[in-house]
């Protein structure tokens, strides 16, 4: 079996113990990581912070290089790093998988290699000059969770490394080793010390919220956890950007042709067997069209094969995890229990592997905690509705604020409803696409911040303005 090392100061590192990463397919170990230690962090986090002063006095003309040579490495690398994804993960290799997240991962570095640090003049004429800058924060601390593990981790890598930071990266132990092969790669091209990785237990992320020379975390995962880091973070006035769980729900209007629909909200709903945080969680749908999309959507379904991520065949994979799966379990228990009507799936395989299979459940409203809670799973709660301010009321009444879709024939009525859902990004008969040039971001309990675009590189950036 491959050893995946840590990554500390540009050198490789085992820790004097390892732990066991499970294929959630089989059940069998997909591979081993080291079990860092608080000792490794503090190594990591020393050596982000030596590497900082020179890295940071680099012409920005070669963190641009720096960028696009990392995008090319890991193209370079696209099989072996999907089969690694698609081990730790479950998620299938072809489609929305694990070659479609390594495909992302080079998209986003690539792309920020054309995003600027040059200052902006907010005067320059006669009278005087005023120019802001950004200047690199220093060392950030990155942890991330286990559902994109690799695409993730380049969102918190590449603009830290693009504006002059140097970074600790601390990966879910539910999937990291696609994140060691990935810093490994990435310290074929970067000084020693940018970019550093330790794995281990939940502590580490712990520590590094509360490290007094870490300047600005940068947090994927669930928004109790997210809590945590706030809360650790305090201390010593870290920069945050936090992006955290989603409950995003989608609207249908009567004027829809459901079969048209089915696929975009299938997809919208079931990437990653349910497992994103913007994937559409809640589906509501006009009482003229509901059972329509209804058979749609149950149609759709049995045409999609899920099993192991290595074969070809498989467009959906297993759940990440056995807690992950047992939550989807009680939820859909739950629903059923409280009267809702289940119109395909519903019954979970009893192994090997955690395979679940695509859920729909019909007739249930807010208040049942499938539509209240974030399921992370593939289970899809389908509302009906007769009164559109009814229904953006409902679909607002939930702590979470990620994203949001309209599905609708009328693009003007669309934008419309789109500006009054409380979210951070709205699609119109689409849901949950993003891309490297656009804000992305959670309102409400969602998060703090925005990754991605111009906007994104600015949060790991300090301003400064001079006057003269
Ligand atoms: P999680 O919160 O359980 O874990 C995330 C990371 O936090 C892991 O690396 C974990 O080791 C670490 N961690 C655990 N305890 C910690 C602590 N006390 N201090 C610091 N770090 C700690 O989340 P998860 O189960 O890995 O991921 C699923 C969640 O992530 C879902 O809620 C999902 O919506 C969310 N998510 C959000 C986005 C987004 O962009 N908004 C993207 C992906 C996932």
């Amino acid at each position: 079996m491959t050893d995946y090392p840590m990554i500390i100061g540009g050198e490789t590192r085992m820790a004097d113990s390892t732990f066991d990463v499970t294929d959630p397919a089989t059940g069998d170990v997909a591979g081993q990581a080291p079990n860092g230690t608080l000792a490794d962090l503090e190594d990591a986090v020393a050596a982000a912070k030596a590497a900082f002063p020179a890295y940071a006095a680099l012409p920005d003309e070669t963190r641009r290089g720096y960028c696009s040579q990392i995008a090319a490495a890991i193209e370079a690398e696209t099989e072996a790093l999907a089969q690694l994804i698609t081990r730790e993960t479950g998620k299938p290799l072809q489609g929305l998988g694990s070659r479609f997240e390594v495909g992302g991962a080079c998209g986003w570095a690539g792309y920020a290699a054309s995003l600027s640090m040059e200052p902006e003049m907010i005067q320059d004429d006669n009278e005087g000059r005023v120019a802001m800058h950004r200047k690199p924060v220093g060392v950030v601390g990155s942890i991330t969770p286990w559902n994109w593990p690799m695409l993730i981790a380049i969102w918190h890598i590449i603009p830290a490394v693009r504006s002059g930071n140097t970074i600790v990266v601390k990966p879910s132990p539910m999937a990291p080793l696609s994140t060691l092969r990935l810093v490994e790669i990435i310290n074929t091209i970067l000084p020693a010390g940018v970019v550093n990785v330790v794995t281990g237990p939940d502590e580490i992320g712990a520590a590094m919220s509360a490290h007094p020379d870490i300047a600005k975390m940068v947090f994927t995962g669930s928004s109790a956890t997210g809590v945590k880091v706030m809360r650790s973070a305090a201390d010593t006035l870290k920069k945050l950007t936090l992006e955290l769980g989603g409950n995003d729900a989608g609207i249908v209007l009567p004027d829809v042709d459901p079969a048209e629909i089915a696929e975009g909200l299938f997809w919208g709903a079931f990437i990653n067997t349910g497992q994103t945080c913007g994937a559409l969680k809640r589906l509501y749908v006009h009482d003229d069209v509901y059972d329509a999309v209804c058979d749609e959507l149950t149609k759709l379904t049995a045409a999609m094969p899920m099993g192991s991520g290595l074969d070809e065949a498989n467009v959906l994979g297993p759940l990440q995890n056995r807690m992950q799966f047992d939550k989807v379990v009680a939820l859909v228990e739950d629903a059923k229990a409280q009267g809702g009507r289940v119109l395909t799936g519903g019954a979970p395989s009893t192994g090997p592997g955690n395979f679940y299979p695509i859920t729909l459940v019909a007739d249930v409203d807010n208040g049942v905690p499938l539509v209240d809670e974030e399921q992370f799973g593939p289970a899809l709660p389908i509302i009906r509705y007769s009164d559109i301010d009814e229904v953006i009321a409902r679909a607002n009444d939930n702590p979470n604020g990620l994203g949001g879709s309209v599905w609708t024939r009328d693009l003007e009525k669309g934008r419309a409803l789109a500006l009054r859902l409380e979210c951070g990004s709205v699609w119109i008969n689409a849901h949950g696409a993003i891309r490297p040039d656009v804000p992305f971001g959670g309102t409400k309990q969602s998060g703090l911040g925005v990754e991605f675009g111009q906007a994104g590189l600015d949060e790991y950036c300090d301003r400064q303005v001079v006057f003269g």
